[in-house]
């Protein structure tokens, strides 16, 4: 139910890329709570067609985007007399994207799908909401050239960033001293080396506090997501990589923190809940709105733990941090060929230590272009994904047992 005083602002016109993914249908869940302050102007989806015709039925949104041709032609008919536009692929989404109408971009697509539409949305002067990690850690470079030229506002939506936007609200970069991304540790913080070389993909999908897709899951026990997360805090927050620390904590209450140069750390916490940062996203930069989601409560956490990352139990982490300061096409590269990487461990067909392994020689075997363009990029992803491909079928399962 929305709030008494919605109307204090006017309607903020959204559209939102990814819509029947998890970000994308907790993004509504924001918005249906708030109907006096956002109107979705536009969705796109890939091909989860059923999802999208209920979201579309319950929004009505002006127009929609889906990947497929064939899948526009019946959405068309389905909702012809609702007056609804219906575009397709790579056009359809931009289009979605760059609306005259459409004030803020929520972008939740899945992987680099999200970078054409960001860019559009970008050089039309939208403000942009960015859940798509891959647009900042592939072609973070190209995003935030484009944001500095436009003069427009790039918005997290991931719990840590928008944790440390928060924290930085009103400060300056000369400030920082560091910024802490915390860590779960993911699933598999208390296994031994020896233990995690024979470790199946089974055991890493019981993710103890965040309800996530398989992908990411095992990014989190890798810690690999932690790595990506610390390419985008870089970008987003302008701050050198050697002021961003990762520290494990366990509990997942404290969703990252800001130390400033008088010593003094500034941390958020809350409700294990994306649809606070989501909220705050959309809302920006207005003032705070209450919401009927769960509410933390101290007492459900007499203590918080904190401890030092294991380096050497996650080689994922220190490939990051590599590619984060080779730069260039590195950072593109290291996503393409940890999601082949991730996708075969999950299939069984490389062990655990076979994904840094995997993702190692593919680096290494890259040959990086600086200051890359969007073209490059995407090139750079498709080589990756090939190269990454073969590491794996040539050396199987076996690879990257040490
Ligand atoms: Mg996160």
């Amino acid at each position: 139910m929305g709030n008494r005083d919605d109307k204090k602002y006017s309607m903020k016109n959204i559209a939102l890329l990814g819509s029947t993914g998890s970000i994308g249908t907790q993004t509504l869940d924001v918005v249906s709570q708030f109907p006096g302050s956002f109107k979705v102007t536009g969705l796109a989806a890939g091909s989860n067609i059923q999802l999208l015709k209920q979201q579309v039925s319950k929004f009505h949104p002006k127009e929609i985007s889906v990947k497929d041709e064939g899948d526009a032609a019946i959405l068309q008919k389905d909702f012809k007399k609702d007056n609804l536009k219906v575009y397709f692929g790579d056009e359809g989404i931009v289009r979605v994207a760059t609306n005259p109408r459409v004030e803020t971009v929520a972008v939740a697509t899945s992987g680099l799908a999200g970078i054409k539409p960001t860019l559009a949305a970008i050089r039309a002067h939208k403000t942009v909401a960015l859940a798509t990690k891959e647009v900042l850690v592939s072609a973070g470079s190209v995003v935030i050239t484009e944001i500095k030229k436009k003069k427009v506002k790039l918005l997290p939506i991931d719990s840590e960033h928008s944790a440390i936007f928060q924290c930085l609200e009103g400060k300056s970069t000369q400030e920082i001293a560091t910024i802490y991304l915390t860590c779960s540790g993911g699933p598999f913080r208390t296994k031994t080396f020896k233990e995690l070389k024979n470790v199946k993909a089974s055991q890493a999908l019981k993710h103890p506090t965040w309800n996530m897709g398989k992908k990411i899951t095992i990014d989190s026990a890798t810690l690999m997501n932690k790595g990506f997360e610390i390419i985008e805090a870089m970008w987003l927050f302008k701050v050198p990589l050697a002021k961003i620390k990762v520290i494990v904590h366990p509990q997942s209450v404290i969703h990252s923190a800001v130390e400033f140069v008088d010593g003094s750390i500034i941390a958020q916490l809350g409700p294990a809940d994306m649809r606070l940062p989501i909220q705050h996203a959309l809302f920006y930069p207005h003032e705070r709105r209450p919401n009927n989601f769960k509410r933390f409560r101290f007492s459900d956490y007499p203590a918080l733990s904190f401890e030092e990352l294991d380096l050497d139990k996650f080689p994922c982490l220190a490939l990051a941090y590599q590619a984060a300061r080779l730069g260039g096409t590195c950072c593109a590269v290291l996503t393409a060929a940890n999601d082949v990487a991730v996708e075969a461990f999950l299939k069984d067909e490389l062990s655990f230590y076979g994904i840094p392994r995997v993702i190692e020689t593919t680096l290494a075997k890259h040959r990086n272009k600086k200051r890359p363009k969007i073209e490059e990029i995407l090139e750079s992803d498709l080589w990756a994904r090939k190269t990454a491909g073969q590491l794996v079928k040539i050396s199987g399962r076996g690879f990257g047992r040490r």
